[in-house]
């Protein structure tokens, strides 16, 4: 059977040795020693100033929204993971759905300021399979009608922009370290800001809102243990071979299929690209599904990432915003797979199949 993904994990030995020294502590939660190393090592990866290791990358999107005292309309994205949505509706704000580019299906940022009331506070956009936002135009129009911007950064670990890591754009950016994410400690994310004033604000949330004895704030359990921290410590050393490995497959996926179906657009000037997914837009909805099933029956998992368009979700409230496009790429979109071990024969087969069938 081949995935959608396969979890990348390192040698036990090297997991084992590193949660050794937590194990002989028995100090195995709670800010330990591994979560703060992997901390810092992140920092130095990402190159950012401001990270904090969390549970998951869905409780950061709602700490991210607390921290920056959003409550009503927020401008987002219909074409993400469902986490997105939710977050903003746990956290009892309005979505407001504009519509993606149909080029690289983020958040067409030309369409944002005619969304805007007086009632919008922020703008929740994802960088979708890690493609860039339009990160100066959405700064441009923060600026202007003074909203704050968070970034669903789930699938931007690794990639750089302008110089910098993707995930350092915007109030707060938030990433998932997810077991089935391109970088990940299992379950896990993380909480990038920019000030150290924001990162005590979300190290407080992280934790209950209090430290020892002393009673700040409302705050939720947000932390992670040291057995995660560790899984993290033993993978980020191979991150960037696993970068490689992904690039030279999709370099094959692309030689079959590029100008047979529709792919996103992933060369940007000043873009390095992590690879963290392959979708493929074939043309109806109805071949999506002939596809999906004759791959299966091939013992070729394929996923339909992302469907459907968010604004369509049955329990949003009554009057969300259509998205045509996005309701349109989402019936038509499906990720191929796509890991490091996975061979470059088994690419070969399922892109031969995708091309006898469409
Ligand atoms: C995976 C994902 C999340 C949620 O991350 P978890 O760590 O599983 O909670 C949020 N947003 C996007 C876009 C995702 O793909």
């Amino acid at each position: 059977m081949i995935n959608v993904t396969k979890t990348f994990l390192p040698p036990f030995e090297e997991y084992a040795a590193i949660l050794k020294r937590a194990w002989d502590k028995a100090w195995i939660t709670n800010n330990g020693e591994l979560v703060q190393e992997l901390e810092s090592m992140l920092k130095e990866y990402l190159a950012v100033d401001q990270l904090l290791y969390t549970s998951n990358g869905t409780v950061v999107l709602q700490i991210a929204l607390k921290a920056l005292n959003i409550t009503k309309e927020v401008i987002t994205t219909p074409f993400s993971y469902v986490a997105t949505t939710n977050a903003l509706l746990w956290e009892k704000c309005s979505p407001v759905f504009v519509d993606i580019d149909p080029g690289n299906f983020c958040i067409d940022a030309d369409k944002i300021e005619a969304a805007i009331t007086e009632n919008t506070q922020a703008i929740l956009a994802t960088h979708v399979y890690g493609l860039p936002c339009n990160v100066e135009k959405i700064g441009e129009i923060s600026l202007k009608h003074n909203l704050k911007v968070i970034y669903d950064g789930a699938h931007a670990f690794g990639c750089i922009y302008k110089g910098k890591s993707l995930l350092s754009y915007g109030d707060i950016s938030t990433c998932s370290f997810h077991a089935t994410k391109l970088f990940h400690t299992v379950e896990g994310g993380c909480l990038i800001s920019h000030y150290k004033e924001m990162n005590d604000q979300l190290f407080l949330y992280r934790s209950f809102g209090h430290l020892v004895d002393d009673y700040y704030c409302v705050g939720i359990n947000a932390k992670n243990s040291e057995f995660h921290a560790a899984m993290g410590l033993a993978l980020l050393p191979y991150i960037n071979s696993i970068i490689e490995e992904r690039k030279e497959l999709v370099s094959v996926y692309d030689s079959y299929l590029s100008g047979h179906v529709q792919l996103p657009v992933r060369t940007i000037k000043d873009f390095t690209y992590n690879h963290s997914y392959y979708p493929i837009v074939v043309q109806s909805e109805d071949v999506l599904l002939k596809l999906k099933i004759s791959l299966e029956a091939k013992g070729v998992n394929v996923r339909r990432y992302f469907y459907p368009s968010l604004n369509t979700l049955p329990f949003l409230p009554a009057g969300s915003n259509s998205c045509p496009i996005s309701e349109d790429i989402s019936k038509r979109v499906l990720c191929l797979p796509l890991y490091p071990s996975l061979k470059t024969s088994e690419v070969k087969m399922i892109a031969e199949h995708i091309l006898s069938l469409i």
